[in-house]
């Protein structure tokens, strides 16, 4: 049993608390400066921040932001998040000018209790993805402890996330809020979902999605699969897919999971109609099928309203519902109703709703819907990969029980 140490149970008044948040928000441009599209992983990170002021702790807070590759650029500056942190928080956030260094070390310094200081992109520092251990260093002469807030980052073993932790000891590295609360939500959703459990899968890469579908398959009843990954399983029943979006190689993979499901009397639930276009862009020529087969000079893009219907109805009776990836290119109007009226039947459910992973956070805010699951899940790829069973090396270090610190 992993034991954790908790942000409740650290000492943090007078000392300088790192925190690892993410912060990698969507920008846009506006004139000659950039502004947050999306609040949604600042305001994730609010009750940490809070909770550490509130105790009379100094925040250091850490993140990346975008791909920068290896050095500052502008475009990748935290400069509008430290804006919007400022009014969220109604108190004065300053950036430094570079993670490391003097800048930081002497803003550091003259921190006193309640303070908010964020770092400039973790990115900007080579060694931050190659977790090297000097610029681990340099981050520990910053802060007197570590906290780790960013879910969405825990299966990078960075620096920050990693490398940074192990140099402090178990009492003084520990977990924030919002880490607590997705594991509060997905470890009991891993190892014991109420039955009957009913996953939803849907978006483009089967092959990323295939280790959730291969741990899950002793405990679901049913999995109802659409997005484009429905093509591979439609292919490897011999339905023609046209030109949707499908590689060979899954294909094969398709066919091994149906495989492992009939042993073992899983339910797989596959389109029986598909909202077909010439291309993605074709959005005034798109059409209803009317069997599972897609037209050879067409892509399947959207489920149709026989399938929603059929998916529906499989929804019924569920215990727990965990839903991840949209149903369609759900980013446009024209192939977006699959997904939005699934996410309707999924909220309209009495059963446990969770979601996560991927792209599927974005198309239930897109739907409205956000307020009628019980949990959605901030992480994408870390979500899978926790999901699976894989341990995340940003949660290991984290662990009493690490001692060799992997
Ligand atoms: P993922 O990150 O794997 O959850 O995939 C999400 C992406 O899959 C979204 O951007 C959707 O636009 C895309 N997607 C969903 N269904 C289809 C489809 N039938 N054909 C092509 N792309 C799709």
């Amino acid at each position: 049993m992993a034991r954790y140490t908790q942000l409740q149970n650290m000492s943090l008044r007078g000392r300088r608390v790192f925190v690892r948040v993410d912060f990698n928000v969507p920008l846009k441009k506006n004139g000659d400066h950039y502004e947050v599209v999306d609040e949604t992983r600042i305001l994730g990170a609010l009750p940490t921040i809070q909770y550490i002021t509130e105790a009379g702790g100094r925040c250091i807070l850490a993140s990346h932001l975008g791909r920068p590759k290896g050095g500052p650029e502008a475009k990748y500056s935290l400069e509008p998040v430290a804006k919007v942190l400022s009014q969220k928080l109604g108190q004065d956030v300053i950036l430094t000018d570079s993670c490391i260094g003097d800048g930081a070390r002497g803003l550091s310094r003259q921190m006193r209790d309640g303070d908010v200081l964020l770092l400039e992109n973790l990115r900007f520092e080579p060694g931050e993805e190659s977790n090297a251990s000097e610029l681990c260093q340099k981050l520990q002469e910053l802060c007197d402890c570590y906290v780790s807030d960013a879910f969405g980052t825990l299966h990078r073993a960075h620096a920050s996330t990693h490398g940074l932790a192990k140099l402090f000891e178990f009492k003084d590295r520990g977990m924030g809020l919002l880490v607590q609360k997705e594991l509060a939500y997905l470890e009991p959703l891993k190892d014991r979902p109420q039955k009957p459990f009913v996953l939803v899968m849907g978006g483009a890469k089967v092959s990323d999605k295939i280790g959730i579908l291969e741990h899950f398959l002793d405990k679901v009843s049913t999995v109802i699969i659409g997005g484009a990954m429905a093509y591979a399983f439609l292919r490897a029943k011999g339905y023609e897919v046209g030109k949707s979006f499908c590689q060979d190689e899954q294909v094969n993979l398709a066919a091994r999971l149906l495989k492992s499901a009939a042993a073992r009397d899983i339910q797989m639930v596959l389109p029986v109609d598909h909202v077909v276009a010439s291309s993605m862009d074709d959005e005034a020529g798109a059409q209803v099928t009317e069997s599972e087969s897609v037209p050879d000079d067409k892509m399947a893009l959207d489920i149709g309203p026989r399938t929603v219907e059929k998916y529906a109805a499989a929804l019924e009776g569920a215990e727990t519902i965990f839903w991840n990836g949209p149903m369609g290119v759900f980013e446009k109007p024209a192939f977006a109703k699959g997904t939005f009226e699934m996410a309707r039947h999924i909220a309209q459910s009495k059963a446990k709703k969770l979601a996560g992973g991927g792209d599927v956070a974005a198309a239930i805010a897109a739907s409205g819907r956000e307020e009628e699951f019980d949990f959605i899940s901030t992480g994408g790829g870390a979500t899978l990969e926790y999901l699976e069973g894989k341990p995340l090396p940003g949660l290991r270090i984290l662990d009493q029980d690490n001692r060799l610190g992997i």
